[in-house]
């Protein structure tokens, strides 16, 4: 079983979008059992959803920044 901290690094960084079917299906069964990472994939979704939606330009490097920022939160960095 994957850790929490292993889960929140791949949804964080894209690693999960090339990840093969048999991580994938890990990440899955994870984010089913676990409230507190599938409630950050939640918040991550929603923020790429909420900068698609702004129409300003908002650059690769703020969008990891903002990401770099809520796993310090969680993680305490
Ligand atoms: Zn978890």
């Amino acid at each position: 079983m994957l850790s929490c901290a292993e889960v929140v690094r791949q949804i964080a960084s894209d690693e999960a979008v090339n990840a093969s079917f048999a991580e994938k299906l890990r990440l899955r069964i994870h984010l089913a059992i676990c409230k507190h990472c599938s409630e950050f994939a939640w918040q991550l979704r929603g923020m790429g959803k909420a900068v698609k939606d702004a129409s300003t330009a908002v650059s690769d490097l703020e969008v990891v920044q903002a990401r770099t920022r809520i796993m310090d939160g969680i993680f305490g960095r």
